[in-house]
């Protein structure tokens, strides 16, 4: 009996499928995310099909209505989903551009099952939680797979082996390999501690995950053993001896200085060959092409630039921030790379400005600044002050989203002398509400519509020529991703534009103010969007605004 039909029928190379499963051991945090990014990196570089799937066991149908400091960053895909930041990564490592299907939460699954229960799909049958709900997340694994007609389907499990919340995408994950057998690979990214008194590396949590792991009716196929440092081969031999794994499937995955080495790491340390032999795979010699050279570019990178980070989401700890902001940092990476440039981050909490325990002058030591986007009224009139201080002392800016909304905001008040103007999101009786709420969004909010109704996804946008937008991508016509409610009033565009402000980069009905800048003679490089640029930047492709904002940081510099 075939329970899923996922095109072995005939085989050949276009549904001949094949799947690894990434799982964690232990705890999460040891960056199971960048390790399934690797895997993918490697495997194309075999000349291989990849896609990859992320699943996260919480009951939020998407990522959207958790607040930051508690999940981290929203990572917004094309079509608009808002989606866990691990989409972030493998969009990078991938070089691709995936879609709301590579995408799963419990809610999700759920939500479909029980929406085709009312619809009566299930034809008067008892609908159970097993199988019904492992079968519809291989129903979803399988038009990822298809949509994208990969080679091979990378699947994420969120959380930790021996979690109660993922366990039945590890059933959906074992009934597939019972199914396809030669088809289904498992990969557990296990964490290996080493405790300081003992000073050596421990495998006993490991060996209780592997465990754990059978429990589900699953033996892991490698075990990507992450710690601190390199493994020795003492520990290699027990791992595999009692995980029940061949020793030359235990890859050391010891911390590194760039995430970007991972996959050339994994290749030379034998995941690759690992993989290939356990999925009867072509084993084609991986040709790292551009990634090589990227990777070769990050580390001839040294020319020190310093970048200050003005935000609001910095109250839980220093760990959040690079969780919260990933796709900036990493954006600001890329670009910084381009031009020869190492970026130093530091980060300055808005409350602090308000406070009076940090002055804005203190911006005057960075050579350019970022305000990225956020929600709500904390720490607003903070980055307000901020983003004086780098406009009046001509500190290269780049506002994204908010950071875009506040300069307007900012300008507003201090150039064009509208007192007390401000965003109905923090203050709805504003005498001028320079950034209001549009009227679909409107209706959401008297609804209280809120989760997956903002403006999201991608949007064209065109540029207008002579401006700092256009120098930088160089055509007229863009698209790019948003997630706001809000937009620039525009009862308010003529007094702004008046007053020297540029809104260079406009909806294609010109209804909507998609970029916001001064111009070159006024502000070496001050430029906002309303789009998060960061989410599109690329390693093999930096994002445009932040190369021409980090090439002005430079010049700041050298003067
Ligand atoms: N809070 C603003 C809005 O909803 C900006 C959102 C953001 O920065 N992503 O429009």
């Amino acid at each position: 009996m075939t329970l899923f039909s996922f095109g072995k029928e005939k085989r050949s190379r276009d549904n001949n499928r094949k799947f690894i499963f990434v799982v964690g051991g232990v705890m999460s945090g040891v960056g199971k995310g960048i390790a399934t990014s690797s895997v993918g990196t490697l495997l194309e570089a075999k000349g291989l099909r990849v896609t990859a799937i992320k699943i996260d066991p919480y009951i939020n149908v998407d990522a959207g209505t958790m607040n930051p400091t508690e999940h981290g960053e929203v990572f917004v895909l094309d079509d608009g989903d808002e989606t866990d930041q691990d989409m972030g990564n493998y969009e990078r490592f991938l070089n691709t551009t995936l879609t709301r299907i590579n995408y799963m939460t419990t809610g999700r699954v759920y939500q479909e099952v029980i929406r085709r229960e009312r619809n009566l799909e299930y034809g008067g049958k008892n609908v159970e939680v097993v199988p019904d709900i492992p079968l519809e997340v291989l129903r979803r694994i399988k038009i990822a797979a298809d949509n994208a007609n990969a080679d091979v389907t990378l699947i994420e499990i969120g959380g930790t082996i021996g979690e109660y919340q993922n366990i039945l995408f590890l059933e959906a994950a074992r009934m597939l390999k019972q199914e396809y057998p030669d088809d289904v690979a498992f990969v557990m990214v296990s964490y290996l501690p080493m405790p300081r008194n003992i000073g050596e590396i421990k495998t006993k949590p490991t060996q209780y995950a592997a465990r754990s792991l059978n429990s589900a009716g699953i033996q892991a196929d490698i075990i990507l053993a992450r710690s601190e440092v390199p493994i020795d081969e003492k520990r290699r031999a027990k791992l595999a001896l009692f995980c029940n794994v061949r020793p030359e499937h235990v890859i050391s995955a010891p911390d590194v200085d760039s995430i970007y080495d991972i996959p050339l790491n994994y290749e030379r340390d034998g995941l690759g060959d690992a993989l290939v032999t356990i999925l009867d795979l072509p084993n084609n010699r991986a040709d790292f092409g551009k990634w090589k050279t990227f990777v070769e570019k990050s580390k001839t990178a040294t020319k020190p630039l310093k970048i200050a980070v003005v935000g609001k989401y910095f109250d839980s700890g220093d760990f959040v921030l690079s969780d919260v902001y990933i796709s900036v940092i990493e954006a600001i990476k890329f670009s910084s790379f381009e031009v020869g440039a190492k970026a130093e981050l530091t980060w300055f909490n808005s409350k602090d400005f308000e406070k009076g325990t940090k002055d804005v002058s203190e911006l005057e030591n960075f050579d350019g600044v970022v305000v990225p986007g956020g929600f709500g009224s904390s720490g607003v009139e903070g980055i307000i002050s901020a983003i004086r201080y780098t406009r009046e002392n001509k500190i290269p800016y780049l506002g994204l989203c908010y950071g875009m909304q506040l300069a307007t905001i900012e300008y507003a008040r201090n150039v064009v002398g509208l007192a007390g103007a401000h965003t109905t999101e923090v203050n709805p009786d504003t005498p001028h509400p320079i950034i209001a709420v549009m009227d679909e969004q409107r209706e959401k909010i008297a609804q209280k519509k809120l989760g997956g109704t903002m403006r999201l996804g991608k949007y064209p946008a065109s540029l207008k020529k002579g401006t700092q937008a256009y120098a930088a991508y160089g055509k007229e016509e863009i698209s790019e991703r948003h997630r706001h409610r809000y937009e620039v009033n525009p009862a308010y565009i003529e007094k702004l534009e008046a007053a020297g402000y540029v809104f260079s980069g406009q909806s294609p009905d010109r209804k909507l103010m998609e970029i916001a800048e001064l111009p070159k003679d006024a502000h070496p490089f001050f430029l906002g969007s309303q789009f998060h640029p960061e989410l599109k930047a690329r390693p093999l492709d930096p994002h445009p605004l932040f190369t021409a904002f980090i090439k002005a940081a430079v010049e700041r510099k050298r003067k």
